[in-house]
């Protein structure tokens, strides 16, 4: 489960939620997980709270692809190409997600 805000916010929204972990806040262990088409921090897990305190505005680059392009790609930003920003996903999708 995430956390509550989460739901509130996508309520309107048919999110995948294809539930990936990859590292992405800075760890080298995958420390991000997909929750409803965003990421949210793993070590940010409350257990009273029973989600994640952490996360939930940037948007999971394999199941949200859309909005992530638009988060991503530009002139100072993280990828300088579309086709560039793709390419990771694809390398994302083969080493985190377990298709079959
Ligand atoms: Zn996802």
């Amino acid at each position: 489960m995430c956390f509550v805000q989460i739901q509130l916010k996508n309520r309107d929204m048919k999110a995948k939620n294809c539930g990936i972990e990859f590292p992405h806040f800075g760890a080298s262990y995958p420390d991000a997980k997909c929750c409803d088409g965003y990421l949210w921090d793993m070590d940010s897990w409350d257990e009273s709270l029973g989600g994640f305190t952490v996360g939930g505005d940037e948007p999971c680059p394999v199941c949200n692809t859309e909005a992530w392009l638009d988060s991503v790609v530009g002139e100072d930003a993280v990828f300088e190409t579309k086709e560039e920003a793709l390419a990771y996903v694809e390398q994302l999708k083969k080493r985190y997600l377990n298709y079959e």
